[in-house]
């Protein structure tokens, strides 16, 4: 939930900070009039938008690519071309081209599965934009009155009281529709760039009689691509992809920020080469995810980690040995009585009845049972984690000789 909000925030944020810093610009005097200053803003996107650019590049994100370089060159169209009066050509036209474009090319992003730099529609993804517009400049240079009749008309018919045609507004609307959409429904931060990428570009070419709009917007679309960037790289390094918990590596940096009193629990799967052996390993992969789910729900407070294979950690901060013993409990039981659904096709019964029955009987006797063993430490002598980690373990394999599916303090 906090993911979506920031997702959605992020965007919204970025553009508020690009409307109020330019309003800003626009009331301080003093500083309207130092070149410098003009000279970097209008540069900053450019900083901005590479720094994203290879960022997507670097991580292979070839759609976040493509959209990033979109970007670039719609912002250096504005720079080279529409710095003059839009009646002038060939800026109507440019000016029109762009706003039909644009929000077809969010939505085209928007759909484009995830692709890597090397797959032929990343690539396609990447080379899009530029190669849109050779082929729009070598038109204009054949012709350069051949999209004038329209953009003229559009110009001449604007929805409100700006440059925007109806027909490009409702294409805006679209994309922002869509990608909000996509933003809520998916878990991904392309559509959150995509929604601000979408909703600045609007303002831009909306209020583009502003001094200075384009700097201040697309300064803002550099920043929150480089953020929503930054952000899928850190997950990439500290999240699991299983389970969408953090990995081992994310408990080793909370490790090291630990103060006071700690509880470490390693919690590992019962006999779960069994499940593997038995349902196969798509199954397998199913469990640990409803595990991982389970811990995130039940532990109370605790950050759960995938420690590797079928095992995880907790961590308890500030809580006494017997309030920890206490969520454990609760967890392993939660785990065990959890009334697990075989999603795997093969094993899927075709009518529901067939497999509500077929759910109670393996419940029954035993079939689907999901355990888990859990060992408990905690730092009272000021331990260095490691030694608490490994007392964990310790405790863990007495669970497991005691007979699995158990709580045993170290
Ligand atoms: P024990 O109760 O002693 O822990 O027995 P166990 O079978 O759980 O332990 P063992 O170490 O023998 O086997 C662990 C199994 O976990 C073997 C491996 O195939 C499975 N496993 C590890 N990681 C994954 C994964 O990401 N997906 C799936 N499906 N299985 C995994
Ligand atoms: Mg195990
Ligand atoms: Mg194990």
């Amino acid at each position: 939930m906090s993911a979506l909000i920031m997702r959605l925030a992020l965007p919204a944020l970025c553009f508020a900070g690009a409307l109020i810093l330019r309003d800003q610009y626009d009331n301080q005097g003093v500083i309207n009039g130092s070149q410098d200053l003009t000279f970097f803003l209008v540069h900053l996107p450019y900083i901005l938008l590479a720094l994203a650019a290879l960022l997507a590049l670097l991580s292979n994100h070839a759609v976040e690519a493509g959209a990033t370089l979109c970007m670039l060159c719609v912002y250096w169209l504005i720079q080279a071309q529409l710095q003059v009066r839009l009646e002038s050509q060939p800026a109507g036209q440019i000016f029109y081209l762009l706003n039909l474009l644009l929000p077809c090319l969010m939505l085209a992003y928007a759909f484009i599965p995830e692709q890597s730099c090397r797959q032929p529609l990343g690539l396609g993804a990447i080379a899009l934009v530029p190669v849109m517009i050779i082929l729009l400049s070598r038109l204009l240079a054949f012709d350069g009155d051949l999209f004038l009749a329209s953009a003229q008309q559009a110009l001449s018919d604007p929805l409100f009281d700006g440059y925007l045609s109806t027909s490009s507004t409702t294409l805006y609307l679209g994309a922002f529709g869509a990608c909000l959409g996509l933003c809520i429904y998916r878990q991904q931060t392309l559509e959150s760039s995509l929604l601000g990428c979408t909703l600045m570009c609007y303002a831009t070419f909306g209020w583009i009689h502003l001094a200075n709009i384009s700097a201040f917007m697309f300064s803002g679309i550099g920043v929150l691509l480089t953020i929503n960037l930054t952000a899928s790289l850190l997950n990439i390094g500290y999240r699991d992809e299983l389970t969408q918990i953090g990995n081992r590596r994310a408990l080793k940096q909370s490790a090291k920020t630990l103060r006071g009193s700690y509880s470490v629990a390693m919690v590992d799967a019962d006999y779960f080469k069994k499940i593997n052996d038995k349902y196969g390993h798509d199954l397998g992969d199913q469990a640990l995810r409803v595990i991982a789910g389970l811990l995130r729900k039940t532990a109370d407070g605790a950050k759960p980690f995938r420690y590797g294979g079928e095992e995880f950690c907790l961590l308890f901060k500030g809580k006494s040995k017997q309030e920890v013993i206490d969520i454990l409990e609760n967890i392993r039981q939660a785990i065990a009585n959890y009334d697990m659904v075989i999603r795997d096709k093969t094993h899927r019964p075709k009518a529901p009845k067939q497999g509500e029955k077929r759910r109670g009987a393996s419940r029954r006797n035993g079939e689907l049972r999901l355990t888990v063993s859990i060992g408990v430490a905690c730092s009272d002598n000021c331990e260095e984690f490691d030694q608490v980690l490994k007392s964990a373990d310790k405790a863990l394999y007495r669970a497991k000789a005691k007979g699995r599916n158990r709580v045993q303090a170290a």
